[in-house]
């Protein structure tokens, strides 16, 4: 028979890590949630050491994602694709900034060649990353695909400007971490 409906699902414990809503008013902040996503995602074993999160103007959170792909049997199911499709569901829109304002997502590692992909017809202005894919590849076994060798250069033509090595270091310790497990919980 064929799949006629699709699911994709958070974990339970996302609610009770993001916690009452506040404002993550810088970079650090909101890098910060990404990677404390991405840390308790393969602690709880509910997936990859992946974790992102889409905010407002004012970094008010809109939603967030860590990667689900075994899970969920779904190779799109990585944490920035979970957190566009969050946002886009909670706004009612395909395109997040269609209402005129500005949208920020935030992820622990630099986005592969999906998620890159995806980062254009999202509808965001700021794309803010912790880790790079240089260290994801030297720390884990993940391959990020081929990008654009001026990859910032195509998003800042698109008007998404690129921020990178925010928290780096914090971002990189979760591939470590991730190493400890054996790497068994994704
Ligand atoms: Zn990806």
């Amino acid at each position: 028979m064929l799949a006629t409906e699709l699911t994709l699902a958070l974990p339970a414990w996302i609610d009770a890590e993001v916690g009452a809503t506040h404002l993550y008013a810088d970079a650090e902040a909101r890098i910060g949630l990404a990677i404390r996503l991405a840390r308790r995602n393969i602690e709880e074993g509910t997936g990859g050491p992946f974790g992102a999160a889409v905010f407002d103007a004012d970094g008010g959170l809109v939603a967030v994602g860590v990667n689900r792909v075994l899970p969920q049997h779904c190779s799109a199911a990585h944490a920035e694709v979970m957190a566009f499709v969050a946002a886009q569901a909670r706004v009612g829109r395909a395109r997040l900034n269609d209402d005129g304002r500005r949208y920020t997502l935030a992820t622990s590692a630099q986005p592969c060649a999906m998620c890159y992909g995806a980062s254009f017809w999202a509808g965001i202005d700021v794309l803010e990353i912790g880790a790079r894919s240089q260290d994801v590849m030297e720390l884990s076994e993940f391959d990020e695909g081929p990008l654009p060798a001026d990859w910032i250069g195509e998003l800042e033509r698109r008007g998404i400007a690129v921020r990178r090595d925010v928290l780096r270091e914090q971002a990189r310790e979760v591939f470590h971490r991730y190493a400890e497990l054996g790497g068994a919980s994704y």
